[in-house]
């Protein structure tokens, strides 16, 4: 039997609805509105495509966004001193620098920077420290549309053995946090695991992270596993996931697909992480 497809675009426009409804909302009984500032550096074509639709979004439910689109040789010391005004502007609630930056720039510099009450990707080492202990709500974008998109799917974690493959700051690990939270036992796969299939083959959830196309093939995957397919690569017939999934879909009960699953929700959470910034804000004042 063929999986059922979790359609992430139908899930995340329905909580970028009720995200837009709460801002409307608040914009009626205080006259605030929301801002997100977003930085982009250089000319990387995957990075242009997601800061548009990053602003695509934040139109559509009423956040005001503002893009610094920079050169690609800007000096580190020129990306600090703009993250340190958008710090004190209080007309900016969230502040997300498109990552990957070039070479000369270290990211973890620049992450530290931004105040973590405005780091809406949830990257700053203090809403790290808070993923772990639990008392996080600035949390990394795409872990948690993982997370929505089961429990909008209402796809029970507690108890289950979740696979993930791939161990980075942005997706793995986080996701990996956010699951144990929920009571899963996990096991987080990487490029020095031996016999990955002997993990994945156990996996009742699979969330694979890897950045290479159609690596999970069928035989690594237990028969009505649930899957998750983080994976966005791209080649000539447009973009393909970490998972294969004509082949997968057999073997699952549930699977994302590639594009319309994961992605659409990873925006979705930076608005909700834009709309908690900003009413953590208002309960300041
Ligand atoms: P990274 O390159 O930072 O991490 C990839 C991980 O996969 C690493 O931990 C690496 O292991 C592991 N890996 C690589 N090769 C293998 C292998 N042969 N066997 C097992 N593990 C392996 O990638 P990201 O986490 O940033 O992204 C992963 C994918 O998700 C990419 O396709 C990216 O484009 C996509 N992505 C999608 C998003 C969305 O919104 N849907 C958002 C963010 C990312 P090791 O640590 O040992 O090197």
């Amino acid at each position: 039997m063929s999986a059922a497809i979790i359609n992430g675009k139908e899930i995340a426009s329905a909580i970028k609805i009720e995200i837009a409804e709460e801002l409307k909302k608040i914009k009626r009984d205080t006259g605030k509105e929301a801002g997100l500032a977003v930085i982009l550096v250089g000319d990387d074509t995957a990075s242009a495509v997601y800061v548009r639709n990053k602003k695509k979004s934040c139109l559509e439910i009423g956040i005001r966004s503002s893009e610094y689109h920079l050169p690609k040789e800007t000096s580190q010391e020129a990306i600090l001193s703009l993250i340190g005004s958008l710090n004190n502007n209080s007309e900016i609630h969230g502040i997300l620098v498109q990552l990957p930056l070039p070479h000369h720039i270290q990211s973890n510099k620049i992450i530290e920077t931004i105040a973590p009450d405005k780091d809406v990707d949830g990257f700053h080492p203090v809403n790290v420290g808070k993923l772990v202990a639990n008392t996080a709500s600035l949390i990394s974008c795409t872990p948690l549309g993982v997370i929505t998109l089961l429990d909008k799917t209402e796809i029970p974690i507690e108890g289950k053995r979740v696979v993930i493959v791939g161990r980075s700051n942005i997706v793995g690990k986080p996701a990996a946090l956010l699951f144990l939270h929920r009571n899963a036992t996990i096991t987080v796969c990487h490029s020095k695991t031996r016999n990955l299939s002997d993990y994945t083959n156990k996996a009742d959830i699979l969330v694979a992270a890897i950045g290479r196309p159609a690596f999970i093939k069928a035989d690594m995957v237990k028969k009505g596993a649930v899957v998750i397919d983080v994976g966005i690569n791209r080649d000539e017939a447009g973009l393909i996931g970490d998972v294969d999934f004509p082949s997968v879909k057999e073997r699952a009960s549930y699977i994302t697909p590639v594009p319309g699953g994961v992605g659409p929700m990873t925006i979705a959470m930076l608005m909700k992480n834009t709309l908690i910034a900003f009413k953590n804000t208002l309960n300041k004042t």
